[in-house]
């Protein structure tokens, strides 16, 4: 998807103006570069439609190119698309909240559950989990293990009682326990079937939840926002979870569900680990589907890691533009420890296209910048410009860590870079408009 976009904004590049004419082009790399991702046809006729519309209109902007121009209406209308705010999970008056999850086999509803009692954990609330998949004993078994993992109670009734029975008397556990928020796990079929519906229907009757949440494959592109539309007019849901965008290059799901089904995402699974997941910024994934990484995120999850006010320090450091080699160390390796390689590199500005198949290369070029990085002396790591300006020191760095000196020179440039590329980006996420592209 980025790749097409940006075949459209260099088919821009000199002209002083947008108009119905030279839009054209452009606006046809962009609609393939949609359908490609496997967004759903209405949804990105609607979206080709909307930013035509207002690119012949917006007239000439001083010092503002065509091609950024039609960066930022693409950019506005993505966000739109995708619901524009942040959903949050709503809260019942009186606890519990109750929270029924749903959703096709192997989508990761189970694991969302557990993922979903720790997310609301760490905001200080007391959660419960019930095991609700009577198909499968392992699926009781697997909610019980990652129930043990995030330290949350765990409710089984095996498989022999209906689920909504297992749901009635969870809740009732739950009551008694006097818990914030009651997560029900439930089973999923390969398709939708007759006998899953009126389940999850009996299921829903009885704990009358405040969120019903359906989980949704991020890999199955528009199939999962058919999926949204046809389980929200069964049953009646709030909002959708994706999961695996992890492994999703497209978007073709997070741009689609919104549109078709009229439910929002309200969060979103990146990976296997627990602490996998995160609400759903539109603006954010935006701005990953024009490539230009996402810094907010990055920023976020180094912050866990990271002591708080080495976090401040950082995002400071940022907009002054003064990341430095110690930053870009302390960052690459504490946010290495946190996730795999690909997510690392996904966040990172400029580094947000990379395919599956370059992350071994990645993480050897990472090896080799920290290489030159630990030879460098304290002062250099922290003014970087003392290695743009002498060719002597950079030389040394070489020499001393086994590079060549174009290498080295190469780690200088890209600091640079990341720092224009991290303020810009920090702009953006902050003051919600779009920088100037840099090439
Ligand atoms: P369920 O059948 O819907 O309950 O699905 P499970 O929770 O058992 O998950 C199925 C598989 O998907 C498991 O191997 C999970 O580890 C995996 N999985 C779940 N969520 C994610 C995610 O966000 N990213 C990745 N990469 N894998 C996930
Ligand atoms: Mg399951």
């Amino acid at each position: 998807l980025t790749s097409g976009l940006e075949s459209a904004w260099n088919k821009l590049k000199g002209e002083e103006v947008l108009t119905k004419e030279n839009i054209v082009e452009p606006m046809r790399d962009i609609r393939r570069a949609l359908l490609e991702a496997d967004v759903s046809l209405p949804v990105v006729r609607r979206f080709v439609q909307a930013v035509s519309e207002q690119a012949v209109g917006v007239g000439v902007i001083r010092g503002v190119k065509p091609d950024q121009q039609l960066v930022k209406i693409v950019s506005e209308e993505l966000v739109k698309l995708m619901g524009g705010e942040v959903s949050e999970l709503s809260f019942a008056k009186s606890s519990p909240t109750v929270i029924l999850l749903a959703g096709l086999q192997g989508v990761g509803k189970t694991t969302v559950s557990a993922k979903l009692a720790l997310y609301l954990k760490k905001q200080g609330k007391s959660c419960m989990l019930i095991a609700g998949d009577v198909y499968r004993p392992a699926a009781i078994d697997q909610l019980v293990i990652l129930g043990k993992q995030v330290d949350v109670p765990v409710y089984t009734a095996g498989t022999d009682v209906k689920p909504a029975e297992i749901a009635r008397q969870g809740l009732q556990e739950a009551k008694k326990k006097n818990v914030d928020v009651v997560i029900m796990d439930t089973a999923g079929r390969l398709q939708i079937d007759r006998t899953m519906m009126d389940e999850l229907k009996d299921v829903k009757r009885t704990l009358n939840p405040t969120e019903v949440l359906l989980v949704v494959d991020a890999m199955t592109g528009q199939e999962a926002a058919a999926l949204v539309t046809t389980f929200n007019l069964e049953i009646g849901i709030t909002g959708a979870i994706l999961t695996k965008l992890d492994g999703d290059s497209r978007g073709g799901a997070a741009l689609s569900v919104r549109e078709v089904s009229g439910k929002p995402i309200k969060l979103v699974g990146r990976g296997e680990r627990m602490e996998d997941l995160e609400p759903f910024y539109p603006d954010r994934m935006a701005g990953r589907i024009l490539g230009m990484g996402d810094v907010l995120s990055f920023v976020e999850k180094a912050q866990e890691v990271m002591k708080q006010e080495d976090a401040e320090d950082l995002q400071q450091k940022i907009m002054d533009a003064k990341f430095d080699f110690n930053d870009f160390l302390k960052q690459t390796r504490a946010v290495a420890q946190m996730g795999s390689m690909s997510r690392v590199l996904g966040m990172i500005p400029g580094m947000g296209k990379v395919t599956p198949a370059q992350i071994r290369e990645a993480e050897k070029s990472l090896q080799i910048m920290e290489g030159m990085i630990e030879v460098m002396t304290p002062e250099e790591r922290e003014k970087p410009e003392l290695l743009a300006e002498s060719p002597a020191r950079r030389k040394r760095i070489a020499q001393e860590s086994g590079k060549t000196e174009q290498q080295v020179s190469q780690l200088v440039a890209q600091l640079f870079q990341m720092r224009v590329r991290m303020k810009n980006l920090m702009g953006v996420m902050q003051g919600g408009s779009v920088p100037a592209l840099s090439n």
